[in-house]
């Protein structure tokens, strides 16, 4: 079982900042300081964090990824899956308590829910990358093999994965144990929830051209944060 941490969830003051669209070097006002500090205070008192997750074959990946079938016919996940040593299903959610009160925040106070909003999923971000090194820190059978693994989540909705396998993942994975329901559009409630699969194994099966027809349109390029994507040959 993954064990998330409230110290490892907090976003750093910095993280959520540029979340906010402050930039580096600029000093940020008293006001936005103090809303800051009182969005830290909300979400440390009402984050109720919890995952679920589940070890499945490729062979039973398969399946789910191929969900409804809508899937870009170059999605890079289908390539990287098959070579991956392990797979986990997983979601992750910090709960309706603090889901609620940033919907109630957006209505009567927008300033402090937009700041609450962001550092929610700064943390919703952090127990992707607590799951990775979980993932990570797990024996890896034929160690030596490749290298040290690493881990990665891929999510419906990106790099070409159909937002609709989001069905065929909770059908497998079964979050309702833990809150999190799907609406008719395929998003998570509570909202400040993450699902997809864990992929472990070498480092070079998650190297990406990052050069795919729906890259155009990525909003948030992980793969060339992870410093994953190859140079365009
Ligand atoms: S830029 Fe990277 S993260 Fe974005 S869709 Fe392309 S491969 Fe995926």
């Amino acid at each position: 079982m993954i064990h998330f941490s409230p110290a490892e969830l907090e976003p750093a003051p910095a993280a959520v900042r540029a979340a906010l669209g402050l930039k580096r070097g600029v000093e940020p006002s008293p006001r936005s300081e103090e809303l800051l500090r009182r969005a830290l205070d909300l979400f440390r008192g009402l984050a109720a964090p919890a995952a679920v997750v589940k070890p499945v074959t490729a062979e039973e990946f398969a399946t789910v990824f191929a969900g409804r079938g809508g899937n870009e016919p170059r999605a890079p996940l289908a390539g990287i899956y098959p070579r991956a040593g392990r797979l986990h299903l997983f979601a992750f959610t910090l709960g309706e308590p603090l889901g609620a009160e940033i919907g109630r925040l957006f209505a009567g106070d927008f300033a402090l829910g937009a700041v609450l909003d962001a550092v929610a999923s700064q943390a919703a971000e952090n127990a992707a990358r607590v799951a990775e090194r979980w993932s990570e820190s797990l024996p890896v059978p034929g160690a030596g093999d490749g290298g040290p693994w690493r881990c990665f989540l891929y999510s419906p909705g990106y790099c070409g994965w159909h937002v609709s396998g989001q069905e065929a993942l909770f059908a497998a994975l079964r979050p309702e144990t833990i809150g999190i329901r799907l609406n008719a559009s395929f998003l998570m409630t509570p909202l400040k929830s993450v699902s997809g699969v864990l992929v472990a194994g070498p480092a070079a099966i998650h190297r990406l051209e990052a050069s795919y027809p729906f890259c155009a349109r990525c909003t948030s390029p992980a793969c060339q944060e992870r410093s994953l994507a190859a140079p365009p040959a």
